[in-house]
């Protein structure tokens, strides 16, 4: 199978529990008549980075902008509270990991989307960004 073009990566919240993990939001998204769990990468609250749809299978993440670009949800409500460490560290891991295979990619929040109306990915998780951004161009 061709690899699919890829141009940036979008980080979600899940904006439940961070107890509630992969196989639950894929079962929410299903009944919400998705073909899959609309991401390709769910962390979990124990840092644990798993594999939600394809990576070369579109995803269903941002309404709009799904063609080029890989979601990423951190479980957990990052309006309210904050990421743990392990889930910083491998959300950074896996950024790294995805920069190595397709190059530099954009790094967005889905509420940079100019068609979302959502606070996705939540304050807290989203201020940092620019610093998992800026630490990675460093280390190339
Ligand atoms: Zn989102």
């Amino acid at each position: 199978m061709d690899k699919r073009k890829v141009i940036k990566i979008y980080i979600h919240h899940s904006a439940l529990s961070p107890d509630i993990g992969l196989e639950a939001i894929r079962e929410l998204h299903i009944k919400r008549g998705f073909d899959d769990i609309g991401y390709h990468f769910v962390i979990e609250k124990n840092g644990e980075i798993r594999k939600g749809r394809d990576i070369n299978i579109q995803g269903a993440h941002v309404k709009g902008d799904n063609m080029e670009s890989i979601g990423i949800c951190v479980c957990g409500h990052f309006e309210e509270d904050y990421p743990n460490k392990l889930q910083i560290k491998a959300l950074r891991i896996l950024i790294k990991k995805l920069f190595k295979e397709f190059g530099e990619l954009q790094l967005l929040g889905h509420k940079d989307f100019s068609l979302a109306d959502t606070l996705c990915p939540g304050q807290h998780l989203y201020e940092l960004l620019p610093g998992i951004k800026k630490k990675l161009r460093i280390q190339k």
